[in-house]
């Protein structure tokens, strides 16, 4: 258990198989080092692969048992906040394009799962934000139509017309604007094909210093070990004081829970990922194995060591499940762990190259898009890798913020 989690999470709980990988024994020479071994750093080790770039990942814990052991997974094109909160950061223009590049990670999943097989419980899913007080529904009629306006496949939902057990005032649907997967699974499988496209990865070896050269970086490795590389890519989530001190955005800590599975899920049509208006939101999704999955209660960072408020956090989760679900009689909760995340005035991740240091590039998936958004991330910078730059990479300027 790393540093930003907390709890017994879901998914490598559930996951019989826990794969192992070996730890660097040795130096090496590659075109691209990846520091971080979680679903960031595998999605870059993938599209390394992919595009014929030779790459060594390591991480210094377990694969995948960092955020990504806990991440919901509910994976939506649209922001944390709706268009009209976030004009003060991002224009509208840049909104939509931000949109759209999400539509394009989610085909992206599609694309690894219909070309490798469908391991990871990949399902694409509609996803629904709604409100059920009076007071918003014009913000999400708002949304609605700021989507509708920019071809977005959306559909409105009135109070009269609401098709779930839950109580609804306004609602937006997106058609297919969703997936859902099981993160544990999905990391690993992009780990086995990378591998076999000649991708090196090492778990229980840790970054500790890094050098840098003019035409690469050398890291240095616990045990001694060093790898040298043409670029370095930092996929270590919200921990990234090795290389920069640098503030990205404001760190929360973010609670679940996880049901056993139930009998029948009703009142939940189609398992539609559902996020509320209220802010923080709360968040709920199911699992291929009818497990009911709701998080939220965001509160500051430090209070990831408060035991008793996570416990209230986790009661106050349960009821919200049970009163919104009360047809579904048999919910019992199995699992409850909370863990770090981050996010960013304009909602989007940061993706490019460090100012000071040219060799070393930031894939960071902060905000509650971060699996798409280390989706592009990791194409971006494959591209890049061969001096070919992505126009939208200016959306996920590192230095976007800096004065
Ligand atoms: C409760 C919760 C729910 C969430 N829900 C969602 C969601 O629904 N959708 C979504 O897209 N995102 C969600 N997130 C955010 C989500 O967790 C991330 O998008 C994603 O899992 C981050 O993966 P990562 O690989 O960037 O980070 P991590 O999984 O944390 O991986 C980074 C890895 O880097 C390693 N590392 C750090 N320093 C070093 C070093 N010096 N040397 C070697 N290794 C190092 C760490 O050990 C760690 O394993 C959620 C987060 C939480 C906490």
């Amino acid at each position: 258990m790393q540093e930003y989690v907390k709890g017994k999470p879901i998914f490598t709980s559930i996951n019989s198989i826990n794969k192992q990988y070996q730890y660097l024994t040795e130096d090496l020479e590659t075109d691209v080092v990846i520091v971080g071994g979680g679903v960031t750093g595998s999605i870059c080790s993938y599209y390394m692969s992919k595009n014929n770039i030779k790459s060594v990942q390591i991480e210094k814990g377990r694969i995948a048992h960092g955020s990504t052991s806990v991440t919901t997974s509910l994976l939506q094109y649209e922001l944390d906040e709706n268009a009209s909160d976030l004009t003060e950061s991002i224009n509208p223009k840049d909104i939509v394009r931000a949109y759209e590049l999400g539509l394009y990670a989610l085909k992206e999943i599609e694309k690894f799962v219909d070309e490798h097989g469908n391991k990871c419980d990949y399902i694409k899913r509609d996803t629904l934000l709604y409100t059920a007080k009076k007071l918003e529904k014009n913000s999400i009629e708002e949304e609605y139509k700021f989507r509708k306006e920019n071809g977005f496949d959306v559909e409105y939902i009135e109070e009269s017309s609401n098709p779930y057990g839950f109580n609804l005032k306004a609602g937006l649907l997106s058609k297919e604007g969703g997936a859902e997967i099981d993160p544990y699974k999905y990391t690993n499988h992009l780990l086995e094909v990378s591998m076999k496209n000649g991708a090196l990865v090492y778990e229980n070896t840790e970054a500790e210093k890094i050098e840098y050269l003019n035409d690469g970086v050398i890291v240095h490795t616990s045990y001694g070990y060093k790898i040298k590389a043409k670029k370095l890519i930092v996929a270590t989530g919200y921990n990234t004081r090795l290389f920069t001190n640098k503030n990205f955005g404001t760190k929360y800590n973010t609670f679940n829970i996880a049901t056993k599975p139930v009998k029948e899920i009703r009142g939940w049509k189609e398992g539609v990922l559902i996020r509320d208006n209220s802010d923080p939101y709360n968040y709920l999704r199911t699992t291929k194995d009818n497990r009911l999955i709701i998080g939220g209660e965001d509160v500051e960072f430090k209070e990831i060591e408060n035991k008793d408020m996570a416990s209230e956090k986790y009661s106050i989760l349960e009821q919200r499940l049970k009163s919104m679900f009360k047809d579904i009689n048999d919910i019992e909760i199995e699992y409850k762990y909370c863990g770090c995340f981050e996010t960013t005035k304009d909602n989007l991740g940061y993706i490019g190259p460090d100012k000071k240091h040219n060799n070393l590039w930031y894939c960071l998936g902060y905000g509650a898009n971060g699996i798409l958004f280390a989706i592009l991330g990791a194409m971006m910078l494959s591209k890049l890798y061969y001096n070919e730059k992505d126009e939208d990479m200016r959306l996920f300027n590192v230095d976007r913020f800096d004065n």
